[in-house]
């Protein structure tokens, strides 16, 4: 069993000035954790943290990723929370773990056209910190090297999702050993047959094939020698998962397959691996389309290295790679290469570097079969259009940008939508209209008593919850119109002696109802409620005597009785109260619209009204209504009359308005700095032509720039 001193001492290696205290905190505070735990196999459940710190530690990761990888597994499978571990190791470290824990409940697409996906998935899961995905990799990595001790069928789950998802994204990331590794071992278990002859041919083959590579190498160091190059020669042994890929997409069989090892040269510089190119391809005939130029057009994931394959002696095929030590670095370490230094100081902006690194090889990789998809995805700022968020149960979910907890709240369930009281993020209590970030854990919290409140509309953002919250807004309108129409009429019944029950068994109440299109009387009161039908219309409609009598006697008591302003017709409705809006002033000849007010009858503005927009939620209120100029009235207008500053200009300006036969009923001026003056009037015109006259006239007045009717307040 590995232990922690050897953790260390290998850490220690490659960062002499390790917190190695750190370390062994985190151990113990692992091994407190999963005390009495037993893996599979029945080894002590410790050891698998340990080991994944120690393929951390191999790939020079730094302290916080080491102690993480000790970590990784607490808060998932013991009591352990993530407050515990901020406590003890701050909150970097917390998050790497919690980034872990988030991952290990993400639900991979297992189809291999969905890997976009899924890649996507993971780079959110891991929030802006990629460590999450090397952790993630080194803990795959030793689950597949112990996954012997599972049964046959979690085995080739397991196998078929590290093929699936985590070769690729080692492969994405660059890591290329760890690509190799995962692959092999996969195919171990997803095809024993297979891998057990491969294996055994490989060997049978290999000291015949290791001689000829012997060869080969000893032709091309001393030419490179002869050359003076500073060059490395090695045979590279394919791995198995490799061979297997050959036989499968060229249709060959393993007899047939030559290049079992191939040969790598390391080189100081970039001229010198193109002239050690032209040395091999001086040497033997190169094989036409096979010559690949990863150095001058990397690949997405960073690599870069010369291929080709030449007719080596005897015949054969023999495949080159080229490249410089750095090249190589970069080609087995990938993106975890940046660690390198990073406790050493150089890595103030190293984070952001492979941000972007990472971002950009997410632009460039060409190689997924719905890719197109993907990238349109991600162009920008990765993902510009969505967050995607956690469930307390650590589902993801997808929102747009934008979304509150409102949305969130609609989006699991109409009755939570319509319950929220408040939310939490990531375990703090936040504002409903707070906007989710990518990687936030939410939890909404629900009062059955809670009605939605109107204020919503304005913050939130996804349809669903717009319409819902509309639906439920409306509803809620309609009650409380019931409640208050159905207490006006029955006050009305009241005053002549009868009652809404009483009523509901008169002749001619079917008629009425016909009249206003509803069924009842209890869609009758709404219609009060909201203000469309006064309580006295419907008394007159059902006792046209009894009301008559009364409206006589109350003319005589009060011979002023308050005269209901003309002008307006509402369609299908007469006698109702009708006011102008003070915001937009309509005249006859302008586009008019009705808006039912609580109680205050109807007030017209015009289509274009600011004031109209902002109560578009509510169209049901809106009614159409017509102007009725057979009644001599006039309106008031505002206008706003831009001069140059001289003399007499208000008095000129003033003049020509009365002259066009319209009252100015309140006048006011204000100079500018720049010799100016604007004269703002109101004016009572009988339509809209007249106003037109009006303006005209004013236009013509010596001085005057612009004459504009100002709507809005
Ligand atoms: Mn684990």
């Amino acid at each position: 069993m590995p232990n922690v001193e050897g953790l260390i001492k290998y850490v220690i290696g490659y960062n002499p000035q390790a917190d190695v205290g750190l370390i062994r905190r985190a151990y113990e505070f692992s091994a407190n954790a999963h005390q009495g735990q037993l893996r599979k196999s029945g080894e002590p459940f410790l050891k698998h943290p340990l080991e994944v710190s120690l393929i951390l530690a191999r790939m020079n990761m730094d302290i916080a990723s080491i102690v993480a990888g000790l970590l990784h597994d607490t808060v998932e499978d013991s009591l352990t929370t993530s407050e515990d571990v901020a406590k003890e190791f701050g909150r970097d470290i917390a998050d790497l773990v919690e980034g872990l824990t988030k991952l290990s409940k993400v639900e991979f697409m297992s189809r291999e056209e969905k890997q976009a996906e899924n890649f996507r998935k993971m780079i959110i899961s891991m929030g802006k910190d990629v460590r999450v995905i090397l952790i993630k990799l080194a803990d795959r990595l030793h689950n597949m090297r112990t996954l012997s001790a599972l049964s046959i069928s979690q085995q080739k789950r397991i196998s078929q999702e590290t093929m699936e998802i985590y070769a690729p994204i080692a492969n994405r990331l660059g890591i290329g050993w760890m690509k190799i590794e995962l692959e092999d071992l996969s195919l171990r278990y997803l095809k024993p047959d297979v891998y057990t002859d491969l294996a055994k041919k490989v060997s049978l083959k290999k000291a015949e094939s290791d001689k000829y590579i012997q060869d080969v190498i000893e032709i091309v160091k001393k030419n490179i020698k002869i050359y003076g190059f500073n060059a490395e020669v090695y045979g590279r042994t394919k791995h198995f998962y490799s061979i297997y890929q050959k036989m499968e997409t060229q249709g060959i069989a393993f007899e047939e397959i030559y290049d079992l090892t191939g040969i790598r040269i390391l080189t100081d510089t970039k001229v010198n691996c193109y002239a050690t190119l032209g040395m091999i391809h001086s040497l033997w005939t190169p094989v036409p389309g096979r010559f690949k130029d990863y150095i001058g057009v990397p690949k997405s994931n960073m690599y870069q290295s010369l291929h080709t394959t030449v007719i080596g002696p005897g015949g054969h095929r023999v495949e080159f790679q080229i490249r410089t030590d750095e090249m190589h670095q970069m080609a087995e370490e990938g993106i975890a290469a940046h660690w390198k230094y990073k406790d050493k100081g150089h890595a103030e902006t190293k984070d952001n570097q492979i941000y972007n690194w990472l971002r950009q090889m997410v632009e460039w990789q060409k190689d997924l079969s719905d890719s197109k998809q993907f990238l349109d995805s991600v162009k920008v700022d990765l993902f510009p259009d969505v967050v995607y968020v956690f469930t307390p149960k650590g589902d993801v979910k997808e929102m747009m940008r934008g979304a509150t907890p409102v949305d969130f709240a609609y989006s699991i369930h109409t009755e939570i939508g319509n319950q929220c009281v408040g939310a939490k993020v990531n375990g703090k209590m936040v504002p409903l209209r707070y906007q989710f970030k990518s990687g936030d854990t939410v939890e909404v919290i629900t009062n059955t008593n809670h009605v939605p409140s109107k204020d919503w509309l304005k913050f939130v953002k996804t349809p669903r919850a717009r319409a819902k919250l509309k639906h439920v807004i409306k509803t809620e309108e309609r009650r409380r119109s019931h409640e208050i129409g159905h207490k006006l009429i029955e006050k009305e019944f009241h005053r002549i002696g009868t009652s809404i029950t009483a009523v509901n068994k008169l002749e001619n109440l079917r008629h009425v109802l016909n009249e206003y299109s509803v069924k009842d009387i209890d869609e009758l009161s709404v219609l009060v409620g909201y203000g469309k039908v006064s309580p006295r219309q419907i008394l007159k409609k059902l006792f046209p005597e009894s009301v008559e009598k009364e409206e006589t006697k109350e003319k005589e008591e009060s011979p002023k009785r308050v005269r209901v302003p003309g002008g307006v017709k509402v369609r299908g409705i007469d006698d109702i109260l009708v006011h102008f809006s003070k915001c937009c002033n309509p005249v006859p000849g302008d586009k008019i619209i009705g808006y039912i007010t609580r109680g205050r009858g109807i007030s017209i503005h015009t289509p274009a009204c600011p004031n109209i927009d902002e109560l578009d939620y509510d169209k049901e209120r809106l009614v159409q209504v017509d102007w009725d100029t057979t009644e001599p009235i006039t309106y008031p207008v505002r206008i706003s009359v831009s001069t140059i500053d001289r003399p007499g200009v208000l008095a000129s300006v003033s003049a020509s308005i009365t002259s066009s036969g319209a009252n100015i009923s309140h006048a006011e001026i204000s100079t500018t700095e720049d010799k100016r003056a604007i004269l703002n009037f109101v004016v009572d015109v009988k339509d809209l032509a007249h106003l037109e006259r009006v303006i005209q006239k004013v236009e013509q007045v010596r001085g005057v720039e612009q004459v504009r009717r100002l709507m809005g307040r």
